[in-house]
């Protein structure tokens, strides 16, 4: 059930704004607005589902296909040497947004493993990697 102050249900809907890389019938992907490293990208399913237990087996393979392109498409336009993906359920796990999505990030050797920033990415940057990616992803 959509909830009406959930914040990746306005992104749904197209009430709040997001630099999208890649839409289908089940799945989005957007870059998330607080980048944990340059490139880290969210798939969101499009239906309100708060977590991995509620979401359907349906919509969650639809979640891993749309991660495997988008995975390829940030392989292809940023070569990172690795790439964490990654889905957490539940406050004690560490989720902030209880509306089903996977992380993608990219990583370098020796970073920190850290799961959030509360670091604002660069609107612009945010915008040209969407493009990009977006592009690959197509393809
Ligand atoms: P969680 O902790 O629930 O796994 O991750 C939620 C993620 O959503 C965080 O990485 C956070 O930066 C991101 N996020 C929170 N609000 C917004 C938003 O309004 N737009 C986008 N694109 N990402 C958001
Ligand atoms: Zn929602």
């Amino acid at each position: 059930m959509a909830s009406e102050s959930c914040i990746f249900c306005k992104i749904v809907r197209g009430e709040a704004p997001a630099a999208m890389v890649f839409e289908d019938e089940h799945t989005l992907a957007f870059m998330d607005i607080f980048p944990v490293t340059d490139g880290h990208t969210l798939v969101v399913t499009r239906e309100h589902a708060e977590n991995v237990f509620e979401a359907s087996r349906e919509v969650l393979e639809a979640v891993a296909a749309t991660a495997k392109r988008v995975a390829h498409a940030l392989r292809d336009t940023l070569a990172p040497e690795g790439l964490m993906v990654f889905q957490l359920n539940g406050a004690a796990a560490g989720q902030t947004v209880f509306h089903y999505h996977m992380h993608l990030m990219p990583r370098a050797a020796g970073e920190p493993l850290l799961l959030h920033t509360r670091v604002p990415g660069d609107p612009q940057r945010l915008a040209s990697l969407a493009e990009t990616l977006a592009r690959h992803v197509a393809r």
